[in-house]
């Protein structure tokens, strides 16, 4: 509950305000300040104001719950309180320990003085959001720091030390301690030259003085245009800046204003905030009782060191954590080891590690070929072979030895988590971890819940996983979990196209151009073709696929397995990763359409994302229906996180939303109906369905 307090510090109010835990300028706290700053301008007894945040921090800025809601605007506003201190006739001081950001920081712009605490950060991060600092920050910090400053300030969206900007108007005081007493000592002497007969400073008197405005503003613009493409709000802030440098700061504030709604109202933002509210949302877990205590891990055990293992590894000796790492041969363990230490010395290397730290966390690996050497630690993952065989051996093995409380992870990427815990007597302790590759890059961790495992160590996965600075996202069980799952749809209707007639360069070109990092063959390449087409043997067994994947096969029959081969859908120059357009490759699709008796289709870019997309959202709504994910910005989460999905768009289902579930829909209709489509295919699950019908959306309700 925001709360803002008034008390006299002889003849100053100290207005304090506190709205655990960041001070955020929801409605009620600006409601207060407003009333405090017309309490302390009708006091006569009152000389001056200095305004600070009770609970050791003065403000993260605006908050961001009210985003698109009528709180956001209903009065006061930022804008009005704002104002209020412009008109005041009474110094005020904003004294800062802890952030101001955003809105915080507007706020302090707007009073008479700023004292700071050395410790304190400030920052503009409306940018991360998509967004410009809308409450006159694009006008203020100009003219506090200098044009330059400023606009490193809100393009990066940094939290920076108030140090930095210690001899610039942004502060009259910068001290080591006593922050309060400093800002009072402030207000008393302004309010003294105020008496005699000084005016009051304020921020919207000073101009911006910057003689190569237009150069710095140009330079800006192009390195923005290259460094953030698709990303509307940093030409934005330029534009604001320069508009109002050349003109008024009401005229720049207006702009500023106009400027601020575009984005607000555009896609990317909206993308961006959804990015911001499904990074929360994923760690909570339905069923999941209020206050389950995580088991305590202090040590770990991973078995397998190849290329899974190893980057597991990685992650918990940079949390400092212990770990054993158990692999069948001498060798493989010699390697996985060596592969880690590597790892670290490419660190060095870039200088983003020093020696003594790379011993440091290699002092805190112990390879092992010993299965007892893993009874003492409190998780051990295992990741080795994926066949159910090798799993059940090292299961049942793990079982005999692990000590009581210990939990047993899985990282495989198919397999049943459920099945696997049928290994052991003890199927609540299991969970499936699945990293993604590289494991100690990729932020990605889909959690994996089984039928028995038990809510305290869901709750330590999820709570080990932030250690590691990991994205969990919690998965039911189900074949591919949420990501692979969906993948598998995406990848079926990008062969589905080149069967029709598209070429393998056409389909990543056309979805690189929508923002992919990469397209599914040169993806392909990259992991290894011969991974799915592993899987899909299995899969043709099991009789869970029934189309055959007659070129991908095909392509591994002739060896083309991907870079590691020098040859995939792609040919590869011996040392050179750059994907060439293949002979072979095209020489094969012909082969095979003429074999199936298809006349090649053109296919154009929409239709080319339309389908791969759309295929991923089909897929995503039967997940969400069936429970395995808990809500659809978890499905974004994945693909933002794990898959390359560009950031811009939101994610898969945010994407849907932004085109509306009926335009997904119909469009779905309209690929049923091509020559040679798999109608089947492209029956709209039955969410998707409903959501067309209702007018709903993934994310915004309705489902
Ligand atoms: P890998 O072949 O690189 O490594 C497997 C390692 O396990 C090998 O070093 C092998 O010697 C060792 N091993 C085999 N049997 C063992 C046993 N009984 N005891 C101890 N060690 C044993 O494979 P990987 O790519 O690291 O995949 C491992 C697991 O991770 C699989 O379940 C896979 O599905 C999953 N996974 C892989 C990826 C990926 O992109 N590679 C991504 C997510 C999950």
């Amino acid at each position: 509950m925001a709360t803002v307090d008034y008390s006299l510090r002889g003849k100053i109010a100290v207005v304090a305000f506190q709205a655990p835990p960041v001070n955020s300028l929801g409605h009620a706290m600006r409601a207060g300040l407003v009333a405090a700053l017309d309490r302390a301008a009708a006091d006569t007894a009152v000389d001056g104001v200095v305004i600070i945040g009770a609970n050791g921090t003065f403000s993260a800025g605006a908050d961001i719950r009210e985003f698109g809601t009528p709180a956001m605007i209903r009065g006061p506003s930022l804008w009005t309180l704002n104002n209020t201190l412009d008109a005041m006739p009474k110094p005020v001081v904003a004294a800062i320990e802890g952030v101001a950001l955003g809105g915080g920081l507007e706020l302090a712009m707007s009073c008479n003085h700023r004292v700071a605490l050395a410790t304190a950060k400030v920052g503009l991060p409306e940018v991360k959001l998509g967004l410009l600092p809308g409450a006159g920050g694009t006008q203020r910090l100009p003219r506090l720091v200098g044009v330059e400053n400023a606009l490193n300030v809100m393009l990066s969206g940094e939290p920076l030390s108030v140090q930095l900007f210690a001899k610039s108007p942004l502060f009259d005081r910068v001290v080591d301690s006593d922050l309060l007493g400093a800002a009072v000592a402030v207000a008393e002497a302004s309010a003294a030259a105020l008496r005699e007969g000084k005016k009051l400073p304020r921020t919207r008197d000073l101009k911006v003085r910057e003689p190569d405005l237009d150069g710095i503003c140009q330079f800006a613009r192009n390195t923005a245009k290259t460094a953030f493409k698709d990303y509307p709000a940093p030409l934005a802030i330029i534009d604001a800046v320069h508009f109002g440098a050349t003109r008024s700061i009401d005229a720049g504030f207006a702009e500023e204003g106009r400027l601020f709604k575009q984005l607000m109202d555009g896609d990317v933002s909206k993308a961006m905030r959804h990015l911001f509210f499904a990074e929360r949302a994923a760690s909570r877990v339905a069923g999941l009782p209020e206050g389950t205590a995580p088991r305590d891990v202090k040590a770990v055990g991973v078995i397998g060191a190849g290329t899974m293992g190893t980057g597991i590894a990685i992650n918990f000796l940079n949390a400092g954590i212990p770990v054993r790492l158990l692999e069948v041969g001498q060798e493989a363990l010699d390697k996985g080891a060596a592969r880690i230490r590597q790892t670290y010395e490419g660190q060095v290397k870039k200088g983003k590690l020093d020696a003594a730290k790379l011993e440091a966390r290699m002092g805190l690996l112990t390879p092992t070929l010993s299965y007892a050497d893993l009874g003492a630690v409190d998780l051990v993952i295992e990741a080795v072979f994926e066949d159910m065989g090798v799993k059940e051996k090292v299961f049942r093995q793990l079982d005999a030895v692990a000590k009581p409380g210990a939990i047993l992870a899985t990282n495989t990427s198919t397999l049943d988590v459920d099945h696997i815990a049928g290994f052991t007597a003890r199927p609540a302790d299991v969970i499936g971890l699945h990293f993604f590759s590289p494991a100690n890059v990729m932020r990605l961790l889909e959690v994996v819940r089984g039928a028995k495992t038990a809510p305290d160590v869901l709750a330590t996965a999820m709570a080990l996983a932030k250690k590691i600075r990991k994205t969990a996202v919690v998965s039911g069980v189900c074949d591919g979990f949420i990501g692979n799952r969906m993948i598998n749809q995406y990848s079926a209707q990008a062969l589905q196209m080149l069967d029709e007639g598209a070429s393998v360069e056409q389909v990543d070109g056309a979805i690189e151009k929508f923002g992919f990092a990469m397209g599914p063959f040169r993806m392909s390449d990259l992991a290894g073709n011969d991974i799915g087409w592993h899987i899909r043997k299995r899969q043709y067994a099991e009789g869970k696929l029934t189309r055959k994947a007659v070129v991908a096969d095909r392509l591994c029959e002739l060896g083309r397995f991907g870079q590691k081969t020098g040859a995939g859908w792609y040919d590869y120059r011996p040392g050179d990763r750059n994907a060439q357009p293949s002979k072979v490759v095209a020489d094969l699709l012909d082969t095979v359409r003429k074999e199936a008796g298809v006349t090649p289709r053109r296919i154009d870019d929409a239709e080319i994302v339309d389908r791969l997309v759309f295929s991923l959202v089909n897929e995503g709504a039967r997940i969400l229906e069936e429970g395995i994910a808990q809500r659809a910005s978890d499905i974004d989460l994945v693909y933002l996180t794990g898959y390359g999905f560009p950031m811009y768009r939101g994610g898969p289902m945010q994407y849907a939303d932004s085109r509306t579930i009926y335009e997904v829909a119909r469009r779905m209709q309209v690929f049923a109906a091509l020559p040679g489509a798999d109608s089947a295919f492209w029956t709209p699950a039955p969410l998707v369905a409903r959501l067309a019908a209702e007018g709903g959306s993934f994310n915004g309700g309705g489902a």
